[in-house]
């Protein structure tokens, strides 16, 4: 193995165990190691880095890393990496779907019974699948999100002043969060769980901007505008983000 390209499967040993990942090389200058949800990582070196180099650098990172694969891998079990073949389960509003890839001269995403129905012109381009199944969530989560504002804020009862705007961003620990002027963070992910629990992130968000904190009337009102909160909350955290 040349010490200076090196790509592809490489093991370090920390502590008694090894930690595995996935060398590439690119035209960045630094170095950049990921933890991916399937617990892999990947480090994305420089061209011209030395292997030992990249080695006594994932050495010296190995306890966040072991973190980050901690914490992907409490979800592991409920939530597979996805592969984007048929067969596999996809969740959409608490509910599951089963895949199913079919080959058609059109490209579409529609849930059709328990199925989530994947038309594609390539069929075996799993990647192209990916991308259907990707877009079609987050137009769905779109049309979730607006849905559950519009209900929510009614609740409301002029408490908030402006009408929030929606933006869907992906977060790795959270569902939602929100700015002082008025702008609501969703997960897209979120779109996985039940309306009810949706109804509780952005109910919960609306409450922030009343009380920008979580003080006690930030759950005096939480409590009084959605006296079930608890109940979804618990839900929710049983689900994998
Ligand atoms: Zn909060």
């Amino acid at each position: 193995m040349s010490i200076l390209a090196g790509c592809g499967v490489h093991r370090v040993a920390f502590g008694k165990e090894l930690i595995e990942f996935q060398l590439r090389r690119s035209d960045r200058k630094t170095l950049a190691i990921t933890v991916a949800s399937d617990a892999s990582v990947t480090v994305t070196a420089p061209r011209r880095a030395a292997l030992n180099a990249v080695v006594a650098k994932v050495r010296r990172r190995a306890v966040w890393i072991r973190r980050q694969q901690g914490y992907f891998q409490k979800f592991l079990p409920i939530l597979p990496p996805r592969r984007y073949v048929s067969g596999e389960t996809h969740r959409f509003l608490g509910r599951q779907y089963r895949l199913k890839v079919v080959e058609s001269s059109e490209e579409e995403v529609k849930l059709k019974g328990r199925f989530l129905h994947v038309e594609t012109r390539r069929k075996r381009d799993t990647a192209r699948v990916r991308a259907l199944v990707e877009g079609w969530f987050i137009k769905r989560a779109s049309v979730a999100f607006e849905r559950s504002l519009s209900s929510c804020l009614k609740q409301f009862n002029g408490h908030v002043a402006t009408a929030p705007r929606l933006r869907l961003r992906r977060m790795r620990k959270r569902w939602g969060s929100c700015t002082q002027d008025g702008v609501i963070y969703l997960n897209p992910e979120l779109v996985k769980t039940a309306g009810t629990c949706i109804d509780y992130v952005v109910t919960h968000e609306l409450c922030h901007l009343v009380y920008p904190h979580h003080g006690r009337e930030f759950y005096q009102l939480l409590q009084r505008i959605m006296p079930d909160w608890e109940r979804r909350k618990t839900r929710l955290e049983s689900v994998a983000l």
